[in-house]
């Protein structure tokens, strides 16, 4: 096993660099540029607070999907287990992430899990609060509690730019409606899906969220236990299982721990009892990863032997 240190994770980053040719930057986030095509960047943190990172980690980004796991983590502490997977399923899809077919085929008229977006319109629908702007000011005060970031914030242009072209996510949340999966104000469920799509982030942020899931939903910094531990096994298994969409299972061969991706080109993963990880490399592929981050995860945890697997 090598030693985890900057120098390493600078060689890891060089090595994966190539891999962004093999993806593409989403040109309609504002903020997001083709110039930022071979963009790599990694931070890692461990239970002890130390932080390890290489490559492009002066990028802001906003954390798009990878705030699906956030959006779980808010419904679950707010209704528990058993109400929260009566409104989404907990299977694998298999499909691409927006997918709609799925809503219609599948028998109970529920999305498959709450990692692909109509999953997470669903959870958004449960989240609790007087209204729209409480609802997101409690999303966004946990967040900062657990990144210890309090100039957390949204991005006002690409949340402008969500509800402008989010007539994807807006039939998802409609058909849901008509088959009664979701039975919420429709339209404010949308908007917060948008505003939480829409926090800026960094790679130490998200390195912060999956160090707080590694520690089982206890602050890194006072210990508290913020969220019951069975929660978050709850989101981390399903993070292995569909945090990377139809890759997730490539991903549980080569990397082995909880991962999750959004279309900016961020991951945030979490080694349980370990270190958090949060990366950023703004080419993804088709299905939604980064090209050149899923690489480097893949470098990372088989240099380091993080796979959760293989603990003997
Ligand atoms: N904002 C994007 C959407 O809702 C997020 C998708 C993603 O990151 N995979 O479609």
């Amino acid at each position: 096993m090598e030693k985890l240190t900057n120098e390493f994770l600078e060689e890891l980053v060089t090595e994966c660099r190539p891999y962004s040719r093999d993806g593409e930057v989403v040109k309609d986030i504002p903020g997001q540029s083709p110039a930022d095509q071979n963009k790599l960047g990694v931070c890692m943190i461990d239970l002890n607070n130390n932080v390890y990172s290489a490559g492009d980690t002066d990028m802001r980004f906003t954390i798009q999907s990878a705030s699906k796991i956030v959006s779980l983590m808010m419904a679950l502490d707010d209704f528990g287990k058993d109400e929260v997977f009566q409104n989404v399923g907990m299977e694998p899809m298999g499909d691409f992430y927006n997918s709609i077919s799925h809503l219609e085929s599948h028998d109970v008229k529920k999305p498959f899990n709450p990692m692909v977006n109509a999953g997470a319109i669903a959870v958004s629908a449960m989240i609790k609060g007087k209204n729209l702007d409480d609802k997101f000011q409690r999303i966004l005060k946990r967040l900062r509690q657990i990144t210890h970031n309090n100039s957390l914030k949204i991005n006002e242009d690409v949340y402008e730019s969500e509800k402008l072209k989010g007539d994807r996510n807006r039939s998802l949340a409609y058909f849901m409606k008509s088959t009664g999966a979701i039975a919420h104000d429709i339209e404010e469920s949308l908007d917060l899906y948008f505003r939480i799509n829409s926090i800026e982030v960094t790679t130490a942020d998200l390195a912060k969220i999956g160090a707080f899931f590694a520690n089982g939903g206890r602050s890194l910094k006072t210990g508290e236990q913020l969220i019951p531990m069975d929660h978050i096994n709850t989101i981390e298994a399903i993070m292995m299982t569909s945090g990377m969409y139809n890759e997730a299972g490539k991903y549980a061969v080569e990397v082995g721990f909880p991962i999750k991706s959004g279309v900016s080109g961020c991951i945030v993963g979490s080694v349980p009892g370990r270190l958090g990880i949060g990366i950023i490399g703004p080419a993804i592929n088709k299905k939604g990863n980064s090209t050149a981050g899923g690489e480097l995860l893949q470098r990372i945890s088989r240099h380091l032997d993080l796979n959760i697997f293989s603990v003997i």
